[in-house]
């Protein structure tokens, strides 16, 4: 017999409540949904308890094909033995779901990139810190001018990080040949976004100044 703790309690609560409130009222939609998926975005958002993208966008299920990860990092195309997870995700949206834009979500308040910045993580074995400090290194070689002008503690710097993380992994989103070629094609648009936790504002990034600016 399972024996529940709080945390699992609370989760069955939770359960519970959109058995009756979520799923049944909507059970026509579920049956749809039953046959196949066809989100027309995907967000790649960070792992941070407060910045679920399906409440952001206050979206229902089936609507956005989703990763999550540390700092909302897209790594580039790469072939090295490993586990891609999120190439795997982003070939699924892109050549199978033809999804027709893809969202980076980075935000405020981001552990992953303030360890980027602060490296503290540097150095450690994988499992006590190693993994995040190997996914965050991604970051480097940005961290680097906005380490020597705005430091490396702080809003203002640790802010920079987090914008900057976006730019990246939209870059490396586009060092994707599927991606890159369906950008070319007007078949797929990329865009970045920024949510501050503080005030709850959504942020869109122009690509051509740089500038994130409030929706
Ligand atoms: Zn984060």
């Amino acid at each position: 017999m399972i024996v529940p703790s709080v945390e699992l309690t609370e989760l069955l609560h939770g359960y519970r409540r959109f058995r009756e409130q979520g799923w049944k009222p909507e059970r026509q939609r579920w049956e749809t949904l039953r046959a196949g998926q066809q989100p027309r975005v995907m967000v790649i958002a960070c792992a941070d308890s407060r910045v679920d993208p399906a409440h952001i966008f206050d979206v229902r299920p089936g609507e956005i094909f989703v990763v999550r990860n540390i700092a909302a990092l897209v790594p580039p195309f790469e072939t090295t033995p490993g586990h891609h997870g999120v190439s795997a995700a982003l070939e699924f949206a892109v050549q199978v779901l033809q999804v027709r834009e893809i969202v980076v979500l980075g935000h405020g308040m981001c552990g992953g990139c303030k360890a980027a910045l602060t490296q503290e993580l540097r150095g450690t074995e994988p499992g006590e810190g190693g993994f995040i400090a190997h996914w965050i290194d991604m970051l480097d070689e940005v961290r680097e001018p906005i380490a020597r002008e705005l430091g490396t503690e702080g809003r203002a710097a640790e802010r920079a990080m987090e914008q900057a993380a976006v730019k990246v992994s939209l870059e490396n989103l586009r060092t994707f040949p599927c991606v890159r070629e369906k950008e070319k094609r007007h078949e797929l648009t990329l865009r970045g976004a920024f949510f501050a936790i503080s005030d709850g504002v959504l942020h869109l990034l122009d690509e051509r100044t740089g500038k994130f600016s409030p929706a």
